[in-house]
């Protein structure tokens, strides 16, 4: 398994969840780019670190230099790369990126042969895996059914499974609802961290993140009282209003504002009224007299799913989680 940690282990802290899966041991950890390779690295944590975006020129020497793993998507970066591990006197594994539909990175399929020829011959490079993505796996499955044939399709035609130690071309939604021929390593992300980007698959897992607040005032409005920035919510009757410490300030996002955002005190759901703000938003609890300052309050968690507010905002899982910012501090259980 390659672990995709990449932004922040998408939101739920590098450092800390990257160690988890070193521990566990990971065949890689997924980044995006040197930054985050670089505080793996400072952090001591032991475990391969592969490159799923390209890179500068100017950070190719200390990724040689570290022994991270790129994927190659031109023959100019691999030139580069070789050029830089014989100066060092080393020989660097990369994958080989083949474009079968993502459109982002990697050779175009129909190329390959001839890349994977030219690249053989450079010594400063050992060509240890391939690697393809995948666009629509979560929407489009004739589409992603033709991408697997065709990613087996590609091995077989460069000399079968023995020409790569590391075949890949899974992200969260391939593996749960595919089955990957001729691959031998999965790049899950969102899946690692208990969501599901196919609904049906929801209850394998299990949602690592809860995101939690706390009321942080109540009182009570008259009837004919506007709720918020814009005032798109007006009272209708006296109306007991509990203040939340939270906002898109800490990432939970601003948009859901009008698709009846709902939150989770005291065993009951209650709606946000108004805008979203920066650092504050507000919720209705004219019905739960017993709900007081300081409560607990999810926001999404064991009983509203992030896709829930994903959905809302419209927008994505990998979205929302992604943009939960500093401000709010992680726990660790
Ligand atoms: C982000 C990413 C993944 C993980 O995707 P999920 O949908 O979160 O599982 C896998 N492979 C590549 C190349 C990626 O960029």
């Amino acid at each position: 398994m390659m672990a995709v940690v990449k932004a922040g282990a998408y939101g739920h802290g590098l450092e800390e969840v990257a160690r988890v899966f070193a521990d566990a041991g990971v065949a890689f950890l997924g980044v995006a780019n040197v930054g985050e390779a670089r505080r793996i690295a400072q952090a001591g944590i032991e475990c391969r670190i592969y490159l799923l975006g390209a890179s500068w020129s100017e950070e190719r020497r200390e990724i040689v230099e570290r022994g991270w793993t790129p994927c190659i998507s031109s023959l100019a970066e691999a030139q580069d790369f070789d050029a830089r591990a014989r100066a060092q006197g080393k020989i660097l594994a990369v994958h080989l990126a083949v474009d079968t539909g993502m459109g982002r990175g990697g050779f175009v399929a129909e190329n390959v042969p001839t890349v994977l020829a030219e690249l053989q011959q450079l010594r400063g490079l050992y060509i240890e895996g391939i690697g393809s993505h995948l666009p629509s796996a979560d929407e489009d499955e004739e589409f992603t059914r033709g991408q697997f044939a065709q990613f087996a399709r590609i091995i077989e035609e460069l000399g079968g499974e023995a020409t790569f130690a590391w075949r890949h071309l899974a992200n969260s939604a391939g593996l749960l609802g595919y089955a990957p021929q001729h691959c031998n390593l999965a790049r899950p992300g969102l899946m690692l961290y208990g969501i599901s980007p196919l609904a049906a698959q929801q209850g394998m897992l299990r949602p690592a993140m809860t995101l939690k607040s706390r009321v942080t005032l109540i009182r009570t409005l008259p009837a004919g009282h506007g709720v918020s920035y814009g005032r798109s919510f007006i009272t209708t009757r006296p109306t007991r209003v509990a203040t939340i410490g939270m906002g898109y300030g800490d990432g939970y996002p601003r948009h859901v504002s009008g698709h009846a955002p709902r939150v989770f005190v005291r065993g009951l759901y209650f709606p946000i009224i108004g805008r979203v703000t920066m650092d504050q938003m507000m919720i209705d609890v004219t019905e739960a007299p017993d709900i007081i300052e300081g409560d607990e309050v999810e926001l999404f968690g064991p009983h509203i799913p992030v896709q829930e507010v994903a959905q809302k905002a419209d927008t994505i899982a990998w979205h929302v989680l992604t943009g939960i910012t500093a401000r709010v501090v992680r726990r660790y259980v």
